[in-house]
């Protein structure tokens, strides 16, 4: 492991990746990664749902996406890896009034970013998601843009392409400590041994409090576990043959119930869902909590029906790295120079990854991001609570 670098990043997952290719490609390449886990994307990125959308209500994060978007379309031009990259468009489905008023506003938002988003009747959505009932639904909202694509593609793809630069990375590592001389980051240390260095950027996920508080610093970044299943077909056959063709949609279209936060997507030869769960609170357990599975299928089969008789064939739980106002941390953090932040992305932020990742390695490399980062400074928090994101699933 080096002994002296310009930049060491804290955390191999999406967003330590992205920040190191950036870094790379801006001529910053005497930089070191370092990750606990014996590999990559072992963290949330690991564990989430593959997800990317233009939808959102906060104008910064709809301004992430359609960077973030973009250059996931190319990605495997631009970085050299496949990223499994599907534009199938995500459906969310209103049925209470006060969220018919507040995604008529976000679908106006969106669009006058230039993001090309529908609304839909309750019989247009369903004529898009096969199997799908629309009971109780007052509306709904479409974007063919949105998709899906591989996380360990994308952290992966980052990865390589940094080192092919001379990016080192170093997995079975923790950072332990971090020095400071004056206010000033001089030294990271870690399981390993320690490394000079005038700048520390911390992309340690749900784990990005307590890499905080190395330097005294608060990043309010709360871990909350979520649940992800895999729903085989009924008899073990097909989603896409009798008796189960049309009762789930054949394409890798995204749907979200948004009042239970119900979702759902093709994967592979399964069908992939989720749900938030109101009663759970903050903490790093990843156990799954197979007496959750009940409650989800009971409000999964109001929507879905052909789910009342799929088999779930597996499940893993994963954590959402929550900040106050659901909008991420990104910028320089605390009365420390050379501490950047770049975390709290509040359970989307692997789509986000490729331009926060931009962002930040043009702020350390002195070069301006053109983005106006004052909704994801961490100082925020201590004025008053700004307006945040509020399309949270
Ligand atoms: C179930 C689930 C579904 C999701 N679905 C979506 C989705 O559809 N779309 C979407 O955009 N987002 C989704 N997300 C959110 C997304 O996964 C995260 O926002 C994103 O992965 C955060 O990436 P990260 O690199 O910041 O964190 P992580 O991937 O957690 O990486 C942080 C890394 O830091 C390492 N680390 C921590 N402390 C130290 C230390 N002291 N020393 C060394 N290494 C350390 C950890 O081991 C970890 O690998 C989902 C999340 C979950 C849990």
């Amino acid at each position: 492991m080096k002994t002296t670098a310009d930049a060491v990043i804290v955390g191999g997952g999406c967003m330590g990746a992205s920040v190191a290719w950036h870094l790379a490609q801006r001529g910053m390449t005497n930089v070191v990664l370092i990750e606990r886990e014996s590999q990559l994307a072992a963290g949330s990125t690991g564990k989430n749902a593959g997800g990317v959308r233009h939808q959102f209500s906060h104008p910064a994060n709809i301004d992430l996406s359609i960077e973030s978007i973009a250059m996931m379309a190319r990605f495997e031009e631009v970085v050299g890896t496949p990223i499994d990259f599907h534009q199938d468009g995500y459906l969310f489905l209103l049925s209470k009034a006060a969220h018919v008023v507040t995604f008529l506003k976000n679908v106006q938002l969106q669009r006058s970013r230039g993001v090309d988003v529908q609304w839909l009747a309750p019989a247009e959505a369903q004529a898009l998601a096969p199997g799908l009932d629309v009971t109780g639904i007052k509306g709904a909202t479409y974007c063919a843009a949105d998709g899906v694509a591989d996380p360990n593609g994308v952290t992966v793809g980052f990865a390589k392409g940094a080192q092919a630069k001379g990016v080192e990375i170093i997995r079975e590592t923790e950072v332990t400590g971090v020095q400071l001389d004056h206010s000033r980051v001089v030294e990271v240390r870690t399981s390993r041994g320690n490394i000079a260095t005038p700048v520390v950027v911390n992309a340690a996920g749900p784990w990005a409090k307590s890499i905080g508080r190395l330097l005294g610093v608060d990043v309010p970044v709360e871990p909350e576990r979520r649940h992800i299943f895999i729903a085989s077909p009924p008899a073990g056959g097909s989603w896409d043959d009798p008796p189960n063709a049309g009762k789930v949609p054949r394409s890798k279209l995204l749907v979200i119930d948004f009042e239970t936060t119900f979702y759902f997507h093709r994967e592979g030869g399964g069908l992939l869902f989720g749900m938030g769960d109101p009663d759970e609170g903050p903490g790093f357990d990843i156990t799954v909590r197979w007496d959750f599975l009940p409650k989800v299928i009971d409000v999964a089969m109001r929507r879905l029906p052909a789910i009342a008789d799929a088999a779930v064939s597996h499940a893993w739980a994963g954590l959402y790295e929550m900040t106050p106002d659901h909008n991420p941390i990104i910028g320089p953090s605390g009365d420390v120079d050379g501490f950047f932040t770049i975390a709290g992305f509040s359970g989307h932020g692997f789509q986000h990854a490729p331009a926060a990742g931009r962002i930040l390695a043009d702020l350390i490399a002195g070069r301006d991001p053109h983005f106006d980062l004052t909704p994801f400074a961490v100082d925020r928090f201590k004025r008053k609570m700004s307006r945040g994101e509020g399309s949270v699933v």
